[in-house]
């Protein structure tokens, strides 16, 4: 398949205006291990076009929302198929837009085809509806009880923004997309600038499965920009009624603002920033202070740290034995060569970040990654980087994301600093506790700190690794995301696209076919509270 450029607007691509590919109205992707520009250029989408992708969308919602439950599952799974169907044209132009290795490249791309199948699993299943039923009582006294019957219903149109750091999961059918179409929504997306190519691709095959699947035109449409211009037009749009987000504090904030600050303010799902706590309790660090050092290394290091779950925060009681896990950790990390990082922006913010904590009064630098500067333009160098609790406690940017393989590890006197300390951390994504049996003891008290402190609690592991599944909560309390109730990882994503409607004394005729007497969709459904 080849990559036009272009927008995809409904069923459509968007008009190719050749004189301004040549003009300022383009932009290129850029490979982060040459630092080339790749073909083609892209056209920054219009604002007419991000406004009739919105209408077009508007216009299909109604249909959309309506449709069969297993018509809406096939298209999940016929979207699967089409991106699967791309084959190696996508993993290539994967690759070269993010210098992200084949097998990591394949991996995602199952991941996000196991998403759209979970989803359409959880469509046919019909419990996403949440049926209701409180039956009328014309005879209860003192007054009858009308009839009441509930079901949740897309919000409608959702704007979806690619994630750089997920160019497949995060992205364009990734997670949201998957989450706000399983919920009868149409998606119109917004290709991340730092891989178009890849976006168009898999664009294209959601364009496809929607033509396959004979749903209506504005079911999906993907606009592209390389500036905020594109992205602010769509969160303004009056049809757009949510917004999915990965990526910058910044980013996320601005549009939470930008949609709360609209006549009709909506829900923007946004997940920034997170440092991902890692407390090594005592008995763990003094039986296995070396192994923990050596696997939190490969944990930093995974992916070149650019994920939302790095651990950018070691927390430990000081001693000895903290000390075996900081001379493992460096060793470990000395001999792990830089790669590529995503884009030259983040490479920069890296640098900025780590030149941050290296000037930092009371701040020591432990370790670093192998010298590979010549590897690649963009290459990002484990950094790790020892302070006491009283520094930490005191200095705000310490307590800020370095997006990329670089870390801070926390001396604490004693369990009740390093607990006042977690006390104090903004919300995160994970807290990870490595611990022994002997140590249930102190973890048992830290457990109330840490619900409330992150969307994810685990043990003797790291927060990379993120399972799509049931009972996976990838979110938590601002600013790791701009909504804690919520995830973006897993079937339960699906209720952030969804509102309850309640039907009141509707004649049978009249309801929706999920809440008619003698149940003929043969849904899950509740009467009086208690399952039917
Ligand atoms: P980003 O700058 O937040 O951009 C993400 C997307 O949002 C892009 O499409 C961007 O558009 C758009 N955007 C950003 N600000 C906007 C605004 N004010 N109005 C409208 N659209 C806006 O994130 P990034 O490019 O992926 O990486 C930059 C930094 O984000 C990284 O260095 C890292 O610190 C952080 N990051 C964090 C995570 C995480 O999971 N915690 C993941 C990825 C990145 P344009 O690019 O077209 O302007």
């Amino acid at each position: 398949m080849e990559i036009s450029g272009s927008a995809l607007i409904g069923q459509r691509s968007a008009q190719h205006d050749e004189h301004n590919v040549m003009g300022s109205s383009a932009f290129r992707a850029v490979n982060p291990v040459t630092g080339a520009p790749l073909e083609p250029a892209f056209m920054r989408t219009s604002a007419q076009d991000v406004a009739l992708a919105c209408e077009l969308a508007a216009k299909a919602f109604d249909t959309y929302r309506e449709t069969p439950l297993e018509q809406r599952a096939a298209f999940l799974e016929r979207i699967a198929a089409c991106v699967l169907n791309l084959g190696d044209t996508l993993v290539e132009r994967c690759m070269a837009e993010t210098g992200l290795p084949r097998a990591r490249i394949e991996g995602e791309r199952a991941r996000t085809i196991g998403q759209l199948k979970m989803f359409a699993d959880v469509v046919r299943r019909g419990e996403f509806l949440g049926l209701r039923i409180d039956p009328a009582q014309p005879q209860r006294t003192p007054a009858p009880r009308v009839d009441l019957r509930l079901r949740h219903i897309g919000l409608g149109p959702v704007a979806v923004f690619g994630a750089s750091n997920f160019p497949l999961a995060f992205s364009v059918a990734g997670g949201d997309t998957a989450a706000a179409l399983a919920a009868g929504c149409p998606v119109v997306a917004k290709a991340h600038p730092a891989h178009p190519g890849t976006s168009e691709l898999v664009g294209r095959a959601i364009q496809q499965a929607v033509h396959d699947c004979a749903l209506p035109d504005g079911t999906f449409s993907l606009v592209f920009d390389d500036s905020i211009g594109a992205g602010v037009a769509l969160v303004e749009n009056p049809h757009i009624k949510a917004v999915g987000f990965t990526g910058s504090r910044t980013g996320g904030v601005a549009l939470m603002q930008l949609a709360a600050r609209r006549s009709e303010p909506i829900p923007v799902y946004a997940e920034m920033s997170s440092i991902n706590p890692v407390l090594l309790l005592p008995h763990a660090l003094a039986a296995r202070a070396e192994a923990i050092g050596q696997a939190f290394a490969a944990a930093l290091t995974l992916g070149t740290g650019q994920f939302c779950t790095n651990p950018g925060l070691v927390l430990a009681i000081d001693g000895p034995d903290l000390q075996r896990f900081v001379d493992s950790a460096a060793a470990a990390l000395g001999t792990q060569p830089a790669t590529p990082m995503l884009t030259a922006g983040i490479h920069g913010a890296y640098l900025r970040g780590i030149e941050r904590l290296r000037t930092q009064p009371g701040v020591e630098q432990a370790g670093m990654g192998a010298d590979s500067s010549g590897a690649c333009a963009h290459a990002g160098r484990a950094a790790l980087f020892v302070t006491r609790a009283e520094v930490f406690a005191q200095q705000a940017a310490l307590h800020e994301e370095v997006f990329g393989p670089a870390s801070l590890v926390v001396r604490c006197p004693d369990a009740q600093t390093l607990h006042a300390i977690v006390e104090r951390l903004e919300g995160q994504l994970t807290i990870a506790l490595h611990l022994d049996d002997a140590d249930h003891a102190l973890a048992r008290t830290l457990l109330p700190t840490l619900e409330r402190r992150a969307g994810r609690v685990l043990v003797n592991g790291f927060g990379t690794g993120v399972e799509v599944g049931h009972a996976m909560v990838h979110g938590g309390p601002f600013p790791a995301t701009s909504d804690g109730r919520s995830t973006s990882v897993g079937s339960l994503a699906i209720t952030r696209f969804l509102r309850p409607v309640s039907y009141q004394d509707l004649p049978d005729a009249l309801l929706p076919e999920t809440l008619r007497a003698g149940n003929p969709a043969g849904l899950p459904r509740s009467v009086d509270g208690a399952p039917a």
